[in-house]
Parts: C-alpha cells; structure tokens; sequence
C-alpha cells in the first residue's frame, strides 16, 4: 500500500525488538514515513538494526531520535515506558502523535502521561499480535496484518489525533479498536496474561516433576504440553513487566480460574463425567467462534512464520 506523500514526515522508533523492528518494517512497506528514525537502548541493538537497514538514521540518544518527528512510537518493555517518556518529553515536537505498544495500559498512562507536554497527543495503544521471539531480527513486516491494534486515548484527546494513528495501524495491516484502559487491562488479563502464566507454570511443573523424567517430557511432548512451551518461550522481562503492570486484573482473573480449577478437580474426584463433558463440549464452541472470527493463530493469511506460530500479546 504505497501513497504518493507518506503519512508522516519523520517516524521515531524508540526500541527496536520484535514490535519495533515488525514496525519498521510495516512503514517501509506502506511508505508511511519521509524518514524512519530508530533508537534503542544498547549500542549493540543499535548496531544490529543498522546492519539490518531497519531505518534511515539511528541515534543512540532517545532525545536525538524524536526531534522533529511526528510520530514517536515506544516499543519497549511497559515497565521502561515511564523512564523514556520522562527523558523524551521536553524533546518532543510541537503536534507530535506520541504513542506505544506496551501490552499494558493502565500502567503506561499513570507512568507517561506526566512526562508528556501539553502539545503532543497522547494516544497509547497496544497491537494484538506478536511471537515469542525477541530483538531487531525478529521483526517482519506482515506481523500486524489482519490482527488487532487497541488504542486507549485518556480523555480530551484530539480526536483528529486519534484518527491519524488509526489510519497508521490500518496502514500497517490492523484492524482498529478503541477502548479505556482498564477495560483493555480487564480483556487482555483473561485473554493473553492468565495464558501466558498458566504456561509458566506448567512447563515449571513439569521440569520439577521426578516421578517422570525431563526426556519423557520432551518426547512425548506433542500430546498437548508442546502447545504450553511455546507460550512458556516468551521473553521473560517483558512478562515480568505485564504482571507487574497489570497486577490487580491478573489477580482478579487467577482468583475466577482458581475456583474453576477446583470445580474441575472436583468433577474429576467424584467422576462426575457429565460435568467434564458438558464443559469440554462448551469450550469447543469458543475454539469454533474463533476460527469463524479468522483469528485461529495458524492461519497463513496473518503473514506468520510457519515455523515460529503465533502468539498475541
Ligand atoms: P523486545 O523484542 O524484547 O525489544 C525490547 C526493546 O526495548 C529493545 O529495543 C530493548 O533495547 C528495549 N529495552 C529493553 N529494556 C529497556 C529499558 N529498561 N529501557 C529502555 N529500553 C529498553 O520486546 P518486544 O517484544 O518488541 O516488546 C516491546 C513492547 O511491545 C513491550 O511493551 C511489549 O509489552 C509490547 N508487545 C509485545 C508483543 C510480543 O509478542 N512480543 C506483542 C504486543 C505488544 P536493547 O535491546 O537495546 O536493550
């Protein structure tokens, strides 16, 4: 999707991992930006987007990178965004669109918006996709097609502002939602947070396990834990950052599945088959809903590495 003028005259990346560097890739694809301007917190990242070619320029201060853009994205883990607001804030242009894609939304509006000048627009949003891979190389242009990106602009946003990064995310391939950010805090605990503990968990369960041997767990692994260690794959600082970030909803929804649990648990002591069944039958359903929604993970259309699957945070 090329356009004569790009949307934007100057794009800042602020991190440049899996969701910065897919972002710089989706910009180059659509012409989205006269200059992509990339920054990150390593020299070697730094290097390592250069090589690359991920931008046209790379500056290794945050403050150099965002002069004069119009866009400033910040990919970094939800739990630095406060830090690098507070050092880009005074740097920012006079009508710039500041934005993010922390999984986390709650916690990156207490922690930048005090940091933010009243001439920027605000607006922080989170793309529903993503892999459990990590770092520059990781990124490919196709990540956001046909994958959600949320928007949470606090109140009295500019709504113009708003619109511009909507047509942005279309541009990179999403489908556009807005919403606060508790309600997305709420949504994203049940539907990517709670996944992601539960693997943790397993695969720890299962590594600690003696009555059964690492190898066993290992060979026989594509009877449904496999499913598990993809999840459990995921970058640890960015998960400890969303369950610190997003503590009280995750909470909330551990206590619901805990009860679950136990109801389950129940089921299977006292034999109760026609409770397992009616709730293996039930979620059945939601599996079928969501492929009808064309968001089965698998699915080539969403421009994913066969060999990685797919994996939404
Ligand atoms: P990533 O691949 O690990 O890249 C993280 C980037 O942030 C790197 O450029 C890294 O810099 C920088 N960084 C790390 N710690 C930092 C700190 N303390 N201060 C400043 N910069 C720091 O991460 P990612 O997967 O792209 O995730 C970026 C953001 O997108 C996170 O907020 C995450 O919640 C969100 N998100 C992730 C996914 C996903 O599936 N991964 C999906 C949707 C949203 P150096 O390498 O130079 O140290």
């Amino acid at each position: 999707m090329t356009s004569e003028k790009p949307m934007f005259e100057r794009v800042a990346l602020v991190g440049i991992g899996l969701i910065g560097s897919s972002l710089a890739h989706a910009v180059r694809r659509g012409n989205l930006a006269g200059e992509i301007v990339i920054s990150t917190r390593s020299a070697e990242t730094l290097a390592r987007a250069e090589e690359l070619g991920l931008g046209d320029r790379y500056a290794a201060d945050a403050t150099e990178a965002v002069k004069d853009a119009d866009l400033v994205i910040l990919s970094v883990p939800v739990g630095a965004c406060g830090a690098v607001a507070k050092q880009i804030g005074p740097h920012l242009r006079d009508g710039a669109i500041l934005t993010d894609a922390g999984s986390t939304k709650g916690s990156v509006m207490r922690d930048m918006a005090p940091h933010v000048p009243p001439h920027v627009h605000f607006v922080p949003g989170h793309p529903i996709a993503g892999t459990e891979q990590s770092g520059p190389d990781a990124g490919f242009a196709s990540l956001f097609e046909g994958r959600w990106a949320i928007l949470t602009p606090p109140p009295g946003t500019d709504p113009a502002a708003v619109e511009k990064l909507s047509r942005f995310w279309k541009a990179c391939g999403s489908k556009v939602e807005t919403m606060d950010a508790d309600h997305h805090d709420r949504v994203l605990a049940i539907v990517s947070h709670l996944p992601h503990i539960i693997a943790y968990n397993i695969v720890g369960t299962a590594d600690d396990l003696e009555s059964v041997s690492k190898s066993e767990v290992i060979k026989y692994s594509a009877s449904g834990f496999r499913d598990f260690t993809r999840l459990a794959a995921s970058d640890p600082t960015m998960w400890r950052d969303v369950c610190l970030a997003n503590r009280e909803a995750i909470l909330e929804m551990l206590g619901r599945f805990t009860e679950d649990l136990a109801a389950l648990q129940k089921a299977i002591r006292w034999s109760d088959g026609d409770a397992l069944f009616d709730l293996f039958t039930h979620t059945r359903s939601v599996r079928r809903s969501i492929i009808e929604a064309g968001q089965e993970i698998d699915a080539p259309d969403f421009g994913r590495h066969t060999e990685i699957g797919g994996d939404d945070n």
